[in-house]
């Protein structure tokens, strides 16, 4: 089988929990059946309620149908994403690093230097993810897809924080991210007006705090903020912790 355009980080970022979840379990359950490669499209038969008949396009998996009540509606459904898994995984089992998937920045809470080679790893992927923090120029139409990129963005960076050990490294690796979105914010033309930038930064901002807790030194990085005006003052709470 061809492997299509998407890949398995690309449904598990820009796909809430729930579909996910139970996309997996059917997948694992080894509900989908009869796959079959079409042309640029893959077809099969997912078994829920009753057998279902599903299809994806190889260059995005959203762009997909089934016959079940949500899929007949134009919503993107558990079955269509089953399908997507067993295609990027080509039918091989689904590790547990595969089936978990990160919205949320939080905290790793392991104490250690970062490796050489994951700090090289979190900034391309930082870099990556980057690319789906997009200005908004309209029109309207466009609106849904560009908050749509906003939020597969923040899940992609979102990982790249919960795999970050803590240390006075991470900091500055998670300090010049915050800022790095900030300007975005304030002169990059995103148009964040539902939150979902503004709401990673504040949660970073929560990772950062239970980092110092952890280790103090991590602090003394904060420094750097004390002289910016960020678009809406996120960096204060982290610059009254230097004197603490
Ligand atoms: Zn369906």
């Amino acid at each position: 089988m061809n492997p299509p355009d998407f890949t398995l980080d690309k449904i598990k970022f820009s796909i809430d929990k729930s579909t996910f979840e139970k996309a997996v379990a059917l997948y694992k359950g080894g509900k989908v059946t009869q796959v079959r490669e079409g042309i640029r499209s893959y077809s099969g038969v997912i078994l829920g309620t009753k057998p279902y008949r599903v299809s994806v396009e190889a260059r995005n998996y959203k762009y997909s149908s089934c016959d079940c009540y949500l899929g007949e509606n134009g919503t993107l459904c558990k079955h269509m994403v089953a399908l997507a898994l067993h295609v990027v995984k080509n039918g091989e089992p689904l590790s547990a690093q595969d089936s978990k998937q990160i919205t949320e920045p939080a905290c790793s809470g392991i104490l250690c230097q970062p490796s050489a080679e994951e700090s090289e790893v979190a900034k391309r992927n930082i870099t990556m993810a980057m690319r789906y923090i997009k200005p908004y120029h309209g029109p309207s139409s466009t609106w849904d897809a560009n908050q749509e990129s906003l939020e597969e963005g923040c899940s992609r960076l979102s990982a790249v924080v919960a795999r970050l050990p803590v240390h006075p490294e991470s900091t500055k690796l998670l300090i010049d991210l915050l800022l790095r979105l900030d300007k975005k914010l304030q002169m990059g033309g995103v148009d964040d007006s539902n939150g979902i930038v503004g709401g990673f930064i504040e949660e970073v901002v929560n990772v950062l705090k239970e980092y110092v807790w952890l280790d103090p030194a991590c602090k003394g990085t904060f420094v750097k903020l004390a002289k910016v005006g960020t678009c809406f003052g996120w960096e204060a709470s982290l610059v009254k912790m230097i004197d603490e």
